[in-house]
């Protein structure tokens, strides 16, 4: 009867009071569980941030600037875990199991809020619910009681940036890093070389970035369109603080142009081309020294190589490449029990070609094995698996050119991410409801199978998007969809419910200046 009566009243105060929308406890992506208590927390001046221990300060210090600039309240860090009111406490609790490496409980009530997580990235994702919560008001700022608990469905949700088509600048990538952790994204994927220029600088091959990243893919010509080494250091340093891992992709052996334009002996014949001409070791072993120094920059356990879209005709007309490709066939690949493939013949991209995918797949087990030595999985789209992998790989496989590619990774026992053409490619006007309602795993999976995926990511190809405005306005809301089936319980997950609470998240977006007039569903 209670519950009765509180929604009678609540439902004519929102009928008095057209704020009071606003005002409702609203999350994205939806918490697994959240209960709305009665009341709230008043936070003023003198409340207190408390990091429970020393570890946490560099994160109450993080809240403390976000209090500041949403509330205008300078609020002060300090004091134990033994105040009894007035406070919010960051408590990193590492026998609280349940929440596994990013999860947290957030608990609001009358006293005072605590932030309690198993690991540091659990706290921050619990600040990020904060941040949807908190309303400034006449004395300072007010919280609903609420008693979240909340961790994510899948370890891998990533947001693919493409600053090889144009180039984006640190404080770009920086800003779009705070906007994809906002959504409690942990990967960004930065696509930074392709065919219209090599955006990362190479020692040992310095005309990669001194010629080859002087225009784009509008045809403009420009400078300094490149992250130095120490830029990279630094940006890595800035995902870290978010808990962002920054995955670099070097595309090979297609869409390779910048580079055999400055070094054509890396072409075919000698001829700048988009494809690599692998049959030659000097190319391997450009590829080798290329990824050695990107493995010193990214410290992150995953090495993106592309391997997407080879075209048949120029390895077919190469002699070199064309004479590999004879060699391999008359070895009748298909006795080679070391191996094994799956043949993505549907969706987008390239139609399979045999001989081609031989060759590719001898130069892509190549790579594999490189980066492997380095302790580092290699990753790449889901042509990877037609020319076939190593047994013993641990490659992860990228699912972009349809359903086919998720089932046939999990049928080698492989780990995939879901990044299917066209519903995670955001360059496309795909509705919303597509996206958030598009499900990564393919029906009839058992769990062990369906435990291989890891995640979900977002591509924001560049071709078409010169400015950051553009990338804004195509990567949202579509963005936050993919980011709530990425963390959010399916059982969780709500069309309706999430196009109500894109407005409230809406409003946090636009204080990074993303504009939100004009989303539609
Ligand atoms: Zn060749």
């Amino acid at each position: 009867m209670k519950s009765f009566i509180f929604l009678i009243i609540s439902v004519l105060l929102i009928a008095c009071n057209p704020h009071v929308q606003e005002n409702q406890v609203t999350v994205i992506p939806v918490p697994v569980s959240i209960e709305v208590r009665k009341g709230s927390f008043e936070m003023d001046q003198q409340t207190k941030i408390i990091p429970g221990i020393q570890e946490m300060n560099e994160m109450a210090s993080y809240l403390t600037d976000f209090i500041k600039t949403s509330s205008g309240l300078a609020l002060e860090v300090g004091g134990t875990d033994k105040v009894k009111s007035n406070f919010i406490l960051i408590k990193l609790d590492t026998t609280d199991e349940e929440l596994g490496d990013e999860g947290y409980r957030l608990k609001a009530e009358k006293k005072g809020i605590t932030i309690s997580a198993a690991k540091p990235a659990g706290i921050f994702y619990g600040i990020q619910t904060f941040k949807q919560l908190i309303r400034k008001d006449n004395n300072g700022a007010t919280f609903p009681a609420v008693d979240i608990t909340d961790y994510p469905r899948f370890r891998w949700r990533g947001y693919l940036l493409d600053p090889a088509r144009h180039f984006r600048t640190k404080d770009e990538i920086k800003r779009y890093i705070d906007l994809i952790a906002l959504c409690k994204m942990n990967t960004m994927q930065l696509h930074l070389t392709d065919d219209q220029g090599w955006r990362l600088e190479i020692r040992k091959y310095p005309e990669l970035t001194l010629k080859g990243s002087l225009s784009d893919n509008s045809g403009r010509k420009g400078s300094g369109w490149y992250y130095t080494q120490e830029d990279i250091r630094e940006l890595v340093q800035y995902a870290e603080s978010r808990f962002v891992t920054l995955v670099p992709e070097i595309e090979m052996p297609r869409h390779s142009l910048a580079a055999t334009s400055v070094y054509p002996h890396l072409g075919c014949e000698g001829q700048p081309a988009s494809e690599l001409c692998v049959s030659k070791e000097t190319t391997g072993q450009f590829s080798r020294n290329v990824l050695t120094e990107v493995m010193s920059l990214f410290p992150s356990p995953y090495i993106h190589v592309g391997a997407d879209e080879v075209r048949p005709e120029r390895w077919r007309s190469c002699p070199s490449c064309s004479l590999k490709i004879r060699q391999m066939l008359s070895a009748n690949p298909e006795n080679n029990l070391l191996i094994h493939n799956v043949k993505v013949t549907s969706g987008a991209g390239m139609p399979y070609h045999k001989d081609i995918s031989l060759l590719q797949g001898w130069y892509n087990r190549g790579i594999d094995r490189h980066i492997s030595a380095s302790n580092r999985r290699m990753v790449g789209w889901d042509e990877i698996m037609d020319g076939g992998l190593d047994r013993t790989s641990n490659a992860i496989v990228m699912a972009w050119r349809s359903e086919d590619a998720i089932r046939g990774a999990i049928s080698l026992g492989r780990n995939v991410i879901v990044t299917l053409y066209p519903d995670y490619h955001l360059d496309n006007d795909l509705s919303l409801e597509r996206t958030y309602t598009f499900d990564p795993v393919p029906a009839g999976l058992s769990s062990e199978e369906e435990k291989l995926i890891l995640g979900v990511q977002g591509n924001m190809w560049g071709e078409s998007t010169p400015t950051v405005k553009e990338i804004d306005q195509r990567t949202f809301p579509r963005l936050a969809a993919i980011a709530e089936t990425g963390w959010s319980q399916p059982s969780g997950k709500d069309f309706p419910s999430f196009t109500d609470r894109l407005k409230p998240f809406g409003a946090l977006l636009e204080t990074f200046g993303v504009l939100t007039e004009g989303w539609k569903e």
